[in-house]
């Protein structure tokens, strides 16, 4: 049983991992952690795209602080699931010196994407710089740095929605759903993608 949704010429059913209202009350929890932190200080927030996408429109409509809100973009070479070669592109980023600044991105899974980001948005000295993550897969990091927040602990499966693609599809499912490997494995040989 699961929500049906269309991958490549075929109908799957996603198996719902989180759903709707357990995203909302997860969101509005990190809400209050952030209210708690730095009370009525302005904050920027900069997020990570195009994963953090869903999960910044949802938090800062939260937030009752004064928000500034900066995009850097992150990719790294893949087909699908497979993690490859950073590239950031951050030459929008606000001036960020002395500022408390909060980094989110959709899902901390090697930890490569964020401890990256985070090193390089400490070399612009802001006042502080916190880390929130959607998803906290456990057990894959290879790196020396925790978000500061989680939102939901997952277990290790490729998972899609709320902001989170598989080849660029599913960002805008308003959950988070679990693709099997074998409709994954079925996608591919559609298409003729090699991994
Ligand atoms: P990291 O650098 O922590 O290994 O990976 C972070 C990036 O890998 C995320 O921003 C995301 O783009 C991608 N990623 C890792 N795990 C998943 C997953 O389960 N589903 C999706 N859709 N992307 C993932
Ligand atoms: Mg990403």
């Amino acid at each position: 049983m699961g929500h049906p949704v269309t991958l490549g010429n075929d109908e799957i059913a996603m198996k719902v991992l989180i759903n709707q209202e357990e995203i909302d009350r997860g969101i509005a929890r990190l809400a209050s952690q952030l209210h708690e932190r730095y009370g009525k200080e302005p904050l920027t927030i900069v997020a990570i795209m195009t994963g953090s996408l869903v999960m910044l429109a949802d938090l800062i409509r939260s937030l009752e602080m004064p928000i500034r809100i900066s995009l850097i973009r992150a990719t790294s070479y893949r087909g699908g699931m497979t993690s490859g070669e950073l590239t950031i592109e951050d030459s929008d980023m606000l001036d960020i010196r002395g500022r408390d600044v909060l980094l989110i991105d959709d899902i901390f899974d090697t930890g490569k994407t964020l401890a990256e980001v985070t090193r390089r948005l400490e070399r612009q000295q802001p006042r502080s710089l916190r880390t929130a993550v959607f998803l906290n897969k456990r057990g894959n990091s290879v790196v020396h740095q925790e978000p500061d927040y989680s939102v939901f602990e997952i277990p290790n499966e490729f998972v899609v929605g709320y902001g989170l693609d598989y080849d660029d599809l599913h960002r805008n499912l308003p959950y988070v759903g679990v693709l099997e490997e074998a409709d994954i494995a079925a996608h591919r040989r559609q298409f003729g993608l090699s991994k």
